[in-house]
């Protein structure tokens, strides 16, 4: 069985804490010899984090635009999922986007980034979000709204097509019913819509009413949130 999961709010209590129920995940998952395939909108340089001090083989970074393994060598391999020539286009793309309005808060882990960029939109007010997303909208640029950050990139990138694309490649024997997957956000909406194993963890109820698609499953009651939904849903298997 593989458990695709969303990072913050998913497997950290409230989007900040990582907890003891984290551990005993990952404690769960090896007992089990299951896999846990970590699934995030944070960047690359938090995915090397995740494989240099969790008992992880792969993850998923940036929203779906970049595979990170550990090779036969022990090496960590980043595969971008999208072109040069879309990666340049951010690059130049987030420099005018910069210039155009000046003190925009960008996230602190934007230099770790390679297929998408981040902003930290709690830092800004409605009308000031409107006016980056419809900047955005006219350069096309697509963008996504996760539990922490606006993130934005050039080209076709979702969580989704990054969970096909790395079944397609690293585990082509595996079925997709013997896969599930955990989110709590509206940036886990291309695996809701598209992937028939899909879980909501309960603090998804907050923005429920921000989703077109929702999760098949939706986990209820505080026993339930983040991870702790996370670990009583796998223990059935
Ligand atoms: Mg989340």
């Amino acid at each position: 069985m593989i458990f695709f999961s969303d990072f913050d709010g998913t497997l950290t209590k409230e989007g900040r804490e990582l907890t003891r129920d984290f551990f005993d995940i990952l404690d769960q998952i090896k007992k089990e010899k299951h896999e846990l395939v970590i699934v995030s909108g944070r960047s690359l340089s938090w995915g090397h984090f995740f494989l240099t001090h969790f008992p992880l083989s792969v993850c998923i970074m940036e929203g779906g635009g970049v595979i990170l393994y550990v090779d036969d060598n022990g090496e960590i391999v980043q595969e971008p999922l999208i072109s040069q020539a879309e990666i340049d286009r951010l690059a130049n793309f987030t420099t005018k986007l910069k210039n155009h309005f000046p003190g925009l808060p960008m996230s602190a882990d934007s230099y770790g980034r390679l297929t998408d960029r981040a902003i930290e939109f709690h830092l800004m007010n409605a009308e000031w979000i409107k006016e980056v997303e419809d900047f955005m909208y006219k350069e096309n640029i697509n963008y996504s709204k996760s539990n922490v950050h606006i993130n934005f990139w050039a080209g076709e990138i979702s969580k989704y097509l990054g969970v096909v694309q790395f079944m397609k490649k690293f585990r082509p024997e595996v079925k997709e019913e013997d896969c599930w997957f955990f989110g709590d956000a509206a940036n886990d909406q291309s695996m809701f819509e598209s992937f028939y194993n899909s879980v909501g963890v309960s603090n998804i109820h907050h923005c429920l009413h921000l989703l077109t698609h929702k999760p098949r499953i939706i986990l209820e009651g505080i026993d339930n949130a983040g991870p702790k939904g996370v670990l009583n849903f796998i223990r059935k298997f």
